[in-house]
């Protein structure tokens, strides 16, 4: 009897064996029903075979295999098992939780027509292949050649009746030319107006990027595009997904914000208007994604175009891979399966033996490091691509000697009140939402602080509201300090809000708009604004990191920053990288076309190497500076880590666990002779308490990925036996936050 070996959505690292009547080795990938206790899950078949462990009375049999969608593909299987393994989490959760909801329902979805898309004909070749030829065993060809005879056309749907295998087959016919692909409207129309554009002339550099790549188009490597705001990175983008869409293949490219999916979009959808691009984030609803996936899956699709979850995406003709803006920590899943899906890219190029693009202005240091050492390919686009664009000046204007009332220097207002009279944009960048980051009694010195978490609630003037930015908690003003009792309670420092309100009350006649996650939470709402930035319907900026990234503002000539100083002296080890980061990113806005560009950084700390870099647009100065500290203070990426994250209702029973754990992980290591494992003690968490959980850590390193890699699969196999249904925990894996 045939058991199917089935991965399943539960917390146990496990495949499930269920008895079927009938199975192939080609059902593997396949989605299947089955019972486990009293519910039914669907599970994806991981193999099929004869034998099972389970005894005969206890084992169940499946409910149904799904014959709908095409099977996963032996390289997406491969993908999940290798992300289970590295990240330490049970295969059938990574798999389950990759797929689009719908087909992780066990009620199969109702495939709209528009997914049946191409329909298979047979050509001349094709109907004079001899099948006499084709061996009495190869049934599902005989089949598939009958049903095609006579001139007849066949839909996916129509195929995979006959078996799930048939479009694989038939792909492969058509590139045999024995059959003729006939896409319907979709292909053949992108609901694309754009008129076609003259290409523009690529610069030197940017041609010796997109030839280097092309040269070694079949091969895998790792190239770090790495090029100063404005330099051209998508140009160069553009020409290489050209070069692979001409030679069929599908490209994936991975970005880290939603909110970048619409510019991107179009850009590529003025460009390729003949190809089918889909996108996918977390904005769509689950028919939309499940649409995209299918259509990614039948290689329609040909640009995938998504943020990280999409890097799960079946592609069956890969033959690029782009991340932009490699740098950006949203590549960096934060909760149950903490993948990087930038190195998770990096993966499945080496898998399919094709290119990858990491480009960045500001590459992450782990990377920038690889291709000093030569892992990577260190491509440099050091210009501005617009002829006569140049870098903005950057000059810090020292706050030791002033300290305005409003927050803003006096060369700051002067410099906005230059832009307003040549009618040209300017932008304040402050990293924090809200009025003010403190409600203080400037009787007794309490402030306002959340219950549930460690943190400082956040007064939000607008509709008289305090709030938690760490778990959403949100509570009315109170009249007096609930301490002292004194009425003289008032917000303290500022945020974008308060900055608006200063602006206003300095311009009144100037058009002032602020983005941020509370003035931009609907969906669509950024294309608006964007809209609104470029018909210059606004003078005034005011921003969070929201408006940091990636955006292209022709008109705006001034950035101011404001209250970065925090950043310098985080515990944070990486908060230097990420702030430099940021800045770059922020003053890069400035100055992209014909607008000279100037920023000007408020700071009691103008001599600081961070600052002082970033005024010569000096990346490589202060990267290796950091680097050179990271080595001797044996911080990443000189070692690889890994955080044993633990929360519970109590903190002790936290510090016991990850005592206990400890314990483990020290006698493991003498079990395994290993010194090159660093063992530290629990320590909390940065955020100590959340959302009513207390949180610790203890952090483990190695200078070796394999060492560590063997150490955590033996200690997670002894961690997995404690008792621990009143703490949660989980490893991570290279961690970008603690
Ligand atoms: P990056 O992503 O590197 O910051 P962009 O790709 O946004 O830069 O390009 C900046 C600007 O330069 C865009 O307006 C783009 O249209 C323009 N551009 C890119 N390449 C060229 C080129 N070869 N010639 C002229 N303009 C270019
Ligand atoms: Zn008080
Ligand atoms: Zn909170």
């Amino acid at each position: 009897m045939p058991i199917l070996r089935v991965a399943l959505n539960v917390p146990i690292d496990t495949l499930f064996d269920y008895a079927t009547t009938e199975a192939s080795p080609s059902d593997i990938g396949l989605r299947v029903c089955v019972p486990f206790g009293a519910r039914k899950l669907i599970g994806i078949i991981w193999d099929v075979c004869t034998e099972t462990a389970i005894p005969a009375d206890k084992l169940k049999s499946a409910i149904a295999v799904f014959h709908d969608i095409q099977p996963l593909s032996a390289d997406l299987m491969a993908l999940f098992s290798f992300c289970s393994k590295y990240y330490h989490h049970p295969l059938g959760m990574v798999v389950i939780n990759s797929l689009p909801a719908k087909i992780r329902s066990i009620k199969p979805p109702t495939l709209k027509s528009e997914i049946q898309d191409v329909v298979y004909l047979l050509t001349e070749s094709g109907r004079q292949v001899d099948r006499s030829s084709i061996p009495a065993r190869n049934t599902v060809m005989h089949k598939l050649l009958e049903a095609l005879s006579g001139n007849t056309q066949l839909d996916s749907q129509q195929a995979r009746k006959i078996s799930a295998h048939t479009v694989k087959l038939l792909r492969q016919w058509a590139e045999k030319g024995w059959v003729e692909e006939k896409h319907d409207e979709i292909l053949s129309d992108t609901n694309d107006s754009t008129r076609k554009l003259p290409l523009p002339e690529l610069t030197p550099e940017q041609s010796a990027a997109v030839n280097s790549v092309a040269m070694q188009f079949d091969q895998f490597n790792t190239w770090l595009l790495h090029g100063v705001t404005g330099s051209g990175k998508t140009e160069v983008y553009l020409r290489l997904i050209a070069k692979a869409l001409s030679e069929n293949k599908q490209v994936l490219i991975l970005i880290p914000e939603i909110n970048l999916t619409p510019q991107l979009e179009s850009v590529f959808r003025a460009r390729f208007t003949k190809t089918v691009i889909v996108s996918l984030h977390s904005g769509l609803n689950n028919t939309e994604r499940l649409h995209g996936w299918l259509q990614a899956q039948n290689g329609i699709a040909r640009v995938i175009l998504g943020t990280r979850l999409a890097v799960f995406t079946p592609l069956p003709d890969l033959g690029l891979v782009i991340v932009d803006e490699e740098h950006d920590s949203s590549f960096k899943q934060q909760d149950g399966l903490r993948y990087s899906a930038r190195d998770l890219a990096v993966f499945r190029a080496k898998q399919a033996q094709i290119p990858a693009i990491l480009g960045s202005a500001t590459p992450s240091l782990e990377s920038y490091h690889k291709a000093l050492i030569s892992r990577y390919h260190h491509l440099r686009l050091n210009h501005r691509a617009v002829k006569n664009a140049a870098l903005p000046r950057i000059d810090c204007i020292d706050m030791r000697s002033e300290k305005p009332k409003t927050g803003l220097a006096g060369q700051l207002i002067h410099a906005i009140k230059d832009c307003l009279s040549q009618q040209q944009q300017s932008l304040i960048f402050i990293n924090r939402r809200g009025y003010a980051p403190v409600l203080l009694c400037y009787a007794c010195g309490w402030t306002a602080t959340c219950r549930r978490c460690s943190s400082r609630l956040v007064v939000h003037l607008q509709d008289k509201k305090l709030s938690c930015h760490h778990c959403g908690h949100r509570e009315g003003f109170p009249y007096a300090c609930p301490q002292c009792g004194d009425p003289d309670i008032k917000p303290f420092g500022r945020g974008t809000q308060r900055v608006e309100e200063t602006l206003s009350e300095l311009f009144p006649a100037a058009r002032i708009l602020r983005i941020d996650r509370d003035s931009i939470s609907r969906k669509n709402a950024w294309q608006k604004v964007r809209q609104t930035i470029h018909r210059r319907e606004v003078d005034i900026l005011i921003g969070t990191q929201l408006l940091a990234k990636g955006h292209d503002f022709p008109n705006l000539a001034l950035v101011g920053i404001l209250d970065s100083d925090l950043s310098l002296f985080s515990t944070d080890f990486r908060a230097g990288e990420h702030l430099f980061a940021q800045l770059m990113q922020v003053s890069g806005r400035a100055g992209r076309a014909e607008v000279t560009g100037r920023v000007l950084i408020q700071t009691e700390y103008p001599n600081h190497p961070l600052y002082q870099a970033l005024q010569q647009h000096n990346y490589d100065a202060l990267a290796k500076n950091i680097l050179a500290e990271r080595k001797i203070a044996g911080f990443p990426p000189y070692v690889f880590q890994a955080l044993l994250r633990a929360e519970a209702h109590s903190v002790n029973m936290v510090t016991d666990f990850l005592h206990t754990a400890h314990e483990l992980a020290c006698s493991t290591v003498e079990d395994m002779k290993n010194k090159n494992i660093e063992i530290f003690d629990p320590v909390s968490a940065t955020m100590a308490r959340l959302k009513g959980m207390e949180r610790a850590h203890l952090l483990i390193q190695s200078g070796s990925r394999q060492e560590l890699q063997l150490f955590l699969t033996n200690w997670h196999r002894q961690l997995n036996l404690l008792p621990s249904s009143k703490i949660r925990w989980i490893l991570d894996v290279d961690p970008v936050e603690f």
